[in-house]
C-alpha cells in the first residue's frame, strides 16, 4: 500500500469522534513500516488493547476504522479462521473486532464484527510461502490470490462500516 502520515491516518478516521481520532495511539515508527509489504495498516492501541485500529486506501483517499476487540475466554481454547487472511490458527490467536457504523448510533445492532488475527498481522499471514506451527493456509491458493483475498474482504467490511 502507499504510506500514511500521522496526519493522514488521525484525519482518516471514520466512526469515532474527532477526539477519540485525536487521543488514539499510533502504531510505533511510521518510517519502520515496509509499505509495500501490507495491505492495510492495522494496530492494537498499546495503551488500550482492546481498541484497534485499521486504515486503508480508498478511491485514493485514506480510510479508517476504529474497532473493539472482544477478549473471549472460549476464542483461547478454540482454532479459528481469520475472516480477513482465511488463515486458521491456533487458540487465542483470532478474536471477534466490532466496528460501530460509521452513520450509526453506538448501539450495539449498530455494529459489524469479523474475526481477525489477533496482531493483525494478516498482510503478513497471506504472504507465508507455507504453513507454520500456528498457522495454516488454505493450500490450494497462490500468495497472490490469498493477497488480492484480504484486500476484496477488507474492502467489503469497510462498505459495510462506512455504508451499511
Ligand atoms: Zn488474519
Amino acid at each position: 500500500m502507499d504510506p500514511l502520515t500521522e496526519a493522514q491516518i488521525r484525519r482518516a478516521m471514520t466512526n469515532c469522534s474527532r477526539g477519540e481520532a485525536t487521543k488514539m495511539t499510533l502504531p510505533g515508527r511510521l518510517d519502520e513500516i515496509v509499505w509495500d509489504q501490507v495491505d492495510f495498516l492495522g494496530w492494537r492501541d498499546p495503551r488500550a488493547p482492546l481498541r484497534a485500529y485499521i486504515v486503508i486506501w480508498r478511491d485514493g483517499e485514506p480510510a479508517g476504522i476504529a474497532l473493539r476487540v472482544a477478549d473471549s475466554p472460549k476464542a483461547r481454547r478454540v482454532s479459528a479462521m481469520c475472516g480477513l487472511c482465511r488463515s486458521t490458527r491456533q487458540g487465542g490467536s483470532v478474536s471477534l473486532f466490532t466496528a460501530r457504523r460509521a452513520r450509526g448510533d453506538s448501539r450495539d445492532w449498530n455494529s459489524v464484527g469479523t474475526y481477525v488475527c489477533n496482531d493483525l498481522g494478516c498482510s503478513r499471514n497471506a504472504r507465508l510461502a507455507k504453513a507454520t506451527a500456528d498457522t495454516q493456509l488454505d493450500g490450494t491458493l497462490t500468495v497472490g490470490e490469498r493477497v488480492a483475498g484480504v484486500r476484496t474482504r477488507l474492502d467489503r467490511f469497510f462498505d459495510e462500516v462506512l455504508h451499511g
